[in-house]
């Protein structure tokens, strides 16, 4: 039995991993939740899976909270230190970080200081910290198990490899809802045309950053962490169909990919499952329903994201972190109707140029570079 704790429970990813651990009760048990404002969907979800004890961060929901859980045994926290400190517990056996954006730093960096295996779904703590993140897991001796579809089908695919160089990987995007549009096109476009993604359901920032392909973009740097890669030995693909997760290609030249029909609850339970594989009764794929898996090259010009975040990537330092706050403040922005979508790139790079460089940032530097990022970003918005 492995008692999960799960920070983020009410958003995408949090909800359809209680779905996971639902299907599997002999195997999983939960431990904590978290969240930031969804009190009663907390509330709702704590009666069911009863869990040790809860987060909300935002304060003013804990009287709210407390009332409904407390009669139910369950310890009732709130505020941001008890969502760092609460990973901490020595009855949890795997945290599944769920959270949006650079929040989930301090929480999964203190989750691996107190040596608990990581479910990474926060892409951006990678993107942020990447290079002390792994060192601390190497450290302490921990695993980081990638939720992210791709990462998860990179992983997939090297299992039995783990001694074989990678030659490189190829990450596989969807293309988003705007695929083949020009920029004179993206000018106009519309949030709900934005939130409205071909093929897969998530929280409205992942949506956007993937009709951005900024989504793309952070997963570059998330998997040159994950798996120990030059950007050299990254390549996109944009695969339309999202039946290819990723690939990777080893050193003879063969090609790994694995495949299936795009499905959250997969890669979230093989993480927690690993290095096992449990049953599942989710829809399976059908050739015949796929007569063509079509492949392109993405267009870098248009989305200049995916480009901003390769250089970023390249160069290192704290400018990952700057391109993550300045994107969250731009995505933000974007969905109160504040910048137009082509915008989104331009307070990125306005960031980059404007905070200043740091090439070998430590926690403290990330947490002022985030904070720095955020007040200028919003200065160029307004
Ligand atoms: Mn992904």
């Amino acid at each position: 039995m492995k008692r999960v704790a799960i920070l983020g429970s009410t958003g995408s990813i949090g909800r359809q991993s209680l779905e996971v651990i639902s299907e599997n009760p002999d195997k999983f048990q939960v431990e904590v939740l978290t969240c930031n404002k969804n009190a009663p969907l907390l509330i709702s979800q704590s009666e069911k899976y009863r869990p040790n004890a809860v987060v909300v961060q935002d304060d003013q929901f804990y009287k709210e909270v407390h009332a409904a859980l407390d009669p139910l045994d369950i310890k009732v926290y709130s505020g941001e230190n008890a969502l760092v400190s609460i990973v901490e517990m020595d009855s949890i056996d795997i945290v599944l970080t769920a959270l949006v954006g650079y929040s989930g730093l301090l929480p999964t960096v203190n989750a691996i200081r107190a040596r608990k295996p990581i479910a990474l779904a926060n892409k951006e703590t990678m993107v942020v910290a990447g290079e002390m993140i792994t060192r601390l897991a190497r450290e302490n001796g921990i695993n980081i198990f990638p939720v992210d579809s791709e990462h998860s089908a990179i992983f997939q695919c090297l299992v039995g490899e783990f001694h074989n160089p990678i030659e490189k990987v190829i990450l596989t995007a969807s293309g988003g809802p705007f695929r083949g549009k020009s920029r004179d096109e993206l000018g106009s476009v519309t949030k709900k045309q934005a939130l409205d993604h071909p093929n897969w359901d998530m929280g409205a920032k992942i949506t956007i950053d993937s009709a951005t392909l900024m989504n793309k973009g952070l997963e570059v740097i998330e998997a040159k962490w994950l798996f120990g890669l030059e950007l050299s030995q990254i390549e996109v693909v944009v695969h339309p169909q999202s039946i290819i997760h990723s690939m990777v290609q080893f050193q003879d030249g063969s090609i790994k990919a694995q495949m299936g029909l795009p499905d959250m609850r997969l890669p979230i339970q093989y993480a927690l499952s690993y290095p096992e594989r449990f049953e599942t009764k989710f829809q399976r794929f059908d050739f015949r329903n796929y007569p063509s898996l079509t492949f392109e090259k993405p267009d870098t010009k248009t989305f200049r994201n995916l480009a901003l975040a390769f250089e970023v990537g390249k160069k290192g330092g704290n400018h990952p972190c700057i391109l993550n706050a300045a994107n969250e403040i731009a995505v933000r922005e974007f969905l109160k109707d504040q910048i137009g979508f082509l915008e989104i790139p331009d307070v990125i790079e306005k960031c980059l140029n404007k905070v200043s460089f740091i090439k070998n940032p430590e926690l403290e530097d990330f947490v002022n570079t985030d904070k720095e990022t955020r007040i200028i970003a919003k200065e160029y918005i307004n």
